[in-house]
């Protein structure tokens, strides 16, 4: 009974001793037909040579550690012809020369690949070292991660800076120049749940097309959208790589860049007004929280208040022109099913953009709106196709934030390779878990309720 709850296959328990302090000693034999066997020549010995002590470490009971005590004997070969005089046992779950069983190794590795913990952390609370945790969690991790990716219709790109910006100051001109800037591109499945694809060092167009190139053909023919940031470096990487997929870009930062349009305006309207910045007390100062909201989301005072505030001045109105932009520019992005509950229509998309640029084209003597318009004007088909789609890349941002977050319970990382397998590796967590659940009633998002009223 002692030996199975022990559980280490070819030992049996023969005593166990709890100590003063918490922990058990216990003490086992060899019990396996192999373990008299010779490592050199399988010659089953029946000669006894001594008896050793071995001390391997195991995982613990509980909190509370356990010490093995195990009475080994060397063995005495044999065979006459075998150049090995003498071996001690082993077995698969301790092999040879080992001071860890098998499962210790194992656990370390476990813990940083399923449980999300450190490496150092890990090692520390098996008491083991770093280099071993590691090299188990590397061999645990490199066979799920080495397997090739299942076809994905939605991919997504996104980057996250490695590190921090180094810089140097010039010895001549005292300026500082950039002396390493480390990026890392990464590749989601959007419309699958195989989170991370890949990671690629750098972020150029050619560092993105590097990694399509290293895909099987057919798999990039299977991609039929390709979800980026506004960033003309991916697209060109997609259009070189993936001719027959179509980009969208992410909604969020078309709206993120029509606020901030918004803000900007406002920052010079209160500038030309009163010769400073804005501080408490002013009366724009007051609605620049009200303005990022989405107008849906205002009350009816709130709304009040802000065009009252707005239409008082020509300062003012300039403001409100540039935020009834904003929400001229959201009308369109709202057309998506997400929103509606219904496939909107390449029509009505195309009049709402309409709209969004004659009220710029009406307002053309406010430079950040004709600038926010030359953007949109030059992103024009990759937001149709998000809005007709409604493929974003939110899930890819998702997945960003535990890659940031890896690196930085890593206290960061010193060796590339090792922080793309861990980051890899949380970011599949998720699915591989998925995968070893029993199969649940998946519920379908549809998104916001069209509103009754
Ligand atoms: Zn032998």
């Amino acid at each position: 009974m002692a030996s199975v709850l022990l559980g280490v296959e070819g030992l049996r328990v023969v005593e166990a001793d709890a100590e003063p302090d918490g922990s058990l000693t216990v003490w086992v034999v060899t019990d396996h037909p192999g373990a008299a066997a010779c490592p050199d020549c399988g010659t089953c010995s029946v000669r006894v040579h001594e008896h050793v002590l071995a001390r391997p470490r195991d995982v613990r009971r509980g909190a509370d550690e356990v010490s093995v005590a195990w009475l080994k004997r060397r063995w005495k070969c044999g065979n006459a012809g075998c150049a090995r005089k003498t071996f001690t046992e082993s077995l698969p779950a301790v092999p040879a020369r080992c001071r860890l069983t098998g499962r210790l190794r194992g656990l370390a590795g476990a813990e940083v690949a399923e449980r999300g913990c450190t490496v150092a952390e890990a090692a520390r609370w098996q008491r083991v070292s770093w280099p071993v945790a590691h090299q188990e969690f590397a061999r645990q991790a490199d066979p799920v991660l080495e397997r090739p990716p299942s076809p994905v219709a939605h991919l997504g790109i996104d980057e996250h800076r490695r590190g921090r910006p180094r810089w140097r100051a010039d010895e001549d001109s005292g300026e500082y120049v950039l002396l390493a800037d480390r990026w890392h591109t990464c590749f989601f499945d959007l419309s699958g749940d195989q989170g991370l694809l890949g990671q690629v060092e750098g972020r150029t167009a050619d560092d993105a097309a590097y990694w399509l190139a290293q895909t099987a053909p057919a798999w990039r023919d299977h991609i039929q959208v390709v979800a980026i940031d506004m960033c003309s470096i991916y697209a060109s990487a997609v259009r070189r790589m993936l001719p027959g997929a179509r980009i969208v870009v992410d909604l969020f930062h078309v709206v993120q860049l029509a606020v901030k349009m918004t803000g900007d305006v406002r920052r010079r309207a209160v500038r030309e007004k009163y010769g400073r910045r804005g501080r408490s007390g002013d009366p724009e100062y007051g609605v620049k929280g009200l303005l990022v909201r989405n107008l849906e989301h205002l009350r009816p005072a709130q709304f009040a208040k802000i065009m009252d505030t707005l239409g008082a001045d020509w300062h003012g109105q300039e403001i409100a022109a540039a935020w009834i932009a904003k929400e001229k520019l959201r009308d369109v992005l709202n057309l998506r099913a997400r929103v509606t509950g219904s496939t909107p229509g390449e029509r009505d998309v195309h009049d709402r953009l309409f709209r969004f640029y004659d009220w710029c084209a009406q307002h053309d003597d406010i430079p950040e709106l004709v600038t926010l318009a030359r953007t949109v004007s030059r992103w024009e088909q990759e937001i149709v196709c998000a809005v007709l789609t409604g493929v974003t890349n939110a899930r890819s941002e998702s997945l960003n934030r535990i890659a940031k977050l890896e690196a930085r319970k890593a206290y960061a990382f010193r060796n590339p390779a090792n922080q793309r397998r861990r980051v890899r590796i949380a970011c599949t967590r998720g699915t591989r878990r998925r995968q070893n659940m029993p199969a649940r009633r998946s519920r379908l998002v549809t998104g916001r309720q069209p509103d009754p009223g």
